[in-house]
């Protein structure tokens, strides 16, 4: 197969480029559109919104999640918020200073056209979620609230409590569900996609496994696209629901996608800290508590005492001390890895060496305990539940832990991978954040790309795909489904004695010490020879139990964990290739005197997309390069 990598940016000044690609683009008449079978694998805020849209439009659509409801997908754990640029504060925001602060706080590893887009899409997304009655949180006035998240000055964060996500789901949800009662869309719940099918090199379908009988079957259809979300699991310990994984990509980037930039992952700073080697799930707390809430540890290593006895002269508000501009709301990357090295130092607040305060004593003395709760009420419960203090008495105790994944796979202006046919969208893709994502900029992309950005460039493919047409007898689809049932039996096959979660726990620690908040290239090669032996043992070892044609939840795990296994290789192997610092990304060689990332602009400014060539083969790098017309390249500063 021969890659070409086209990013297909339109030409012309960059205000105008959606604009006028929108206008010269193909478009499929509405009698046509009825002709064409689109299939969405995922139902979270992007393959929802992507379904409902495509399904509004006329396509006849058919939606795959593994959840036993749409409703359940990972998406509805998003708590912060959704950034637009709507400005409604006046407080000096615009399309232009959100497209400046994201590609900035993606340290400058995106590409220009696609983030631009993004913040001029923003301001319609929340309109169109009101419309949908998304109850976003008001000021007194009527108008919808603000508030602050890391990267930013201003406050352009629209949210819903503590559970944006699950009010935005829901709405994608409900225009989803009208179109599965009008029967445009049919939804296949607990399937789960093992695969995907290519006929003359374009997607054409997929081969799915009914979680519930374990059947295995066939789905084909004109164009396929995935919106299965992120792979921050392969840690093992992370934010995500247990479900997440990177079976669906994994499996296209085996069939000739290609992957992008897969080590630049998100450690999120204000986590609840681990508290044992038996824990199987790490709980974010949202980054909105950092518009209220100070970070800080104790300035004298080791000290023991309560926090309320800590006098301020005592205390080490770090953050405010290093970048007096941003504060507490410097961005993700930058805020982990000061509280690593806080507590690397000696200075951390949880035995074991790993937590610091993040407190809200002065915000409740100065505007009161019911209006935190107000804000917040729902993320200080969760934190109460989980570790029996009370933050409103006590300062929360947090560490950084996985949290997203801003690799995934590459794909185009037009968010198509480099298999015709093949879209994805969400987190799924390599997305628009870089190295590193700013809060509140997930939902606002998966949105984006859900309902108004694929509705036209799918119209677009489709419109000059001059396709064959292709059922599930073709043979392809024959060749597939035999490929995936043989797997399957080889896992069940193995019959060790060690089981899934074990083997995967083993996995996160290997990544979470050599390619988690900071990287070496010893520690890299270190981590790559680890992984090797650990699948070997996988294979040689795993225990899985049970039969394949049966609910079989340990089978699922396997196939997924086999998958984390291969892929983890290719996050370190991009990591190492990578000789320079930025974002999430952030190699110990190189850094400032101050302990910055040092980027190397003249080298690593592109895309890293990856292809797969076979087990046991090197990989194949690909570079999309990246040019800066807007934005100025410049060291990332928050002081
Ligand atoms: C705790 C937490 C809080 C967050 N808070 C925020 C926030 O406040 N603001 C923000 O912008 N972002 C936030 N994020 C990030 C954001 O929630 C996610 O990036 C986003 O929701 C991903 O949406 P998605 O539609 O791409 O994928 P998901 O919501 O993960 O959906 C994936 C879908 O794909 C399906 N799927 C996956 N694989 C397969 C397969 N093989 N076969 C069939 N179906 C499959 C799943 O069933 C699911 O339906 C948060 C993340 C976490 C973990």
């Amino acid at each position: 197969m021969t890659v070409e990598l086209r990013s297909r940016v339109p030409d012309g000044p960059i205000e105008q480029k959606w604009e006028r690609h929108r206008f010269e683009m193909k478009l499929v008449n509405p009698a046509n559109k009825r002709k064409f079978d689109v299939i969405v694998v995922g139902s979270g805020l992007a393959g929802a919104s992507a379904a409902a849209s495509l399904a509004e439009l006329g396509y006849r659509v058919s939606c795959f999640c593994f959840q036993d409801s749409p409703r359940r997908a990972h998406s509805i754990a998003a708590q912060g918020g959704i950034n637009a640029a709507k400005n409604y504060q006046n407080d000096g925001d615009s399309v232009w200073r959100l497209f400046y602060d994201t590609v900035k706080g993606g340290d400058f590893r995106s590409r220009e056209a696609n983030v631009h887009r993004l913040a001029q899409i923003s301001v319609d997304i929340i309109d169109q979620c009101v419309a949908q009655g998304v109850p976003f949180a008001r000021e007194y006035g009527g108008l919808l609230a603000n508030r602050s998240f890391g990267g930013a000055q201003v406050s352009r964060t629209f949210y819903a409590r503590g559970q944006t996500g699950q009010q935005l789901l829901l709405g994608a949800y409900q225009a989803l569900s009208r179109q599965i009662g009008l029967g445009q869309v049919t939804m296949h719940p607990r399937t789960e996609m093992l695969d995907i099918v290519l006929v003359d090199g374009k997607a054409r379908g997929i081969v799915v496994r009914d979680l519930v009988t374990g059947r295995i079957r066939s789905h084909a259809a004109h164009a396929v696209v995935l919106a299965t979300g992120g792979y921050a699991n392969v840690y093992f310990l992370s934010t995500n629901a247990k479900g997440c994984n990177v079976t669906a990509t994994w499996r296209a980037a085996k069939r000739g996608a290609l992957f992008a930039n897969p080590c630049f992952t998100q450690i999120h700073p204000t986590c609840i800290p681990a508290h044992g080697p038996h824990q199987s799930k790490l709980t974010l707390m949202s980054e909105s508590l950092r518009n209220d809430g100070r970070i800080w540890v104790p300035r004298q290593k080791g000290d023991t005492r309560r926090p309320r006895d800590i006098p301020a002269s005592e205390r080490d508000y770090y953050l405010e001390r290093l970048y007096p501009s941003f504060g507490n709301l410097v961005p993700r990357d930058v805020a982990s890895r000061r509280a690593k090295e806080m507590c690397d130092a000696g200075h951390s607040v949880v035995p074991g060496g790993h937590g610091v305060y993040l407190d809200f004593r002065d915000a409740i003395q100065r505007l009161g305990q019911p209006a935190i709760a107000e804000r917040y009420g729902n993320l200080f419960d969760m934190y109460a539940r989980i570790t029996g203090e009370n933050p409103y008495e006590v300062p929360m105790r947090i560490y950084p832990a996985p949290h997203y994944t801003m690799g995934g796979l590459w794909v185009d202006y037009n968010l198509m991978s480099n298999l015709e046919g093949l879209h994805v969208i969400g987190e799924a893709n390599f997305s628009d954040h870089g190295a590193n994502r700013l809060g509140a900029s997930a939902l606002m992309q998966g949105l984006a790309d859900g309902y108004f950005i694929l509705p036209y460039t799918i119209g677009d493919y489709l419109a000059q795909a001059n396709l064959t047409p292709v059922d599930e007898s073709h043979s392809a689809f024959r060749q597939v489904e035999a490929e995936v049932a043989e797997r399957t039996a080889r896992l069940l096959g193995v019959n060790g004695s060690t089981s899934v979660d074990a083997l995967h726990r083993e996995l996160g620690r290997i990544l979470w010490d050599r390619c988690g908040m900071s990287r070496t290239r010893a520690g890299l090669e270190q981590a790559i020879d680890a992984i090797h032996e650990l699948r070997d043992r996988f294979w040689k070892d795993v225990y899985v139990g049970g039969k394949g044609e049966d609910l079989n939840q340990a089978l699922e795990k396997a196939g997924r964990v086999a998958d984390f296994l291969e892929f983890a290789e290719l996050l370190c192997e991009d990591a190492l290739q990578r000789e320079e610092s930025c974002g999430g990304h952030f190699r110990e060689e190189y850094q400032t005197a101050d302990g910055e990332a040092r980027r190397d602009d003249a080298r690593f400014s592109y895309v890293a997309a990856w292809e797969w060539k076979g087990a046991g083969t090197a990989p194949m790098l690909h570079k999309e390069p990246l040019t800066f017309e807007h934005v100025h390249l410049a060291q990332r500063s928050y002081k």
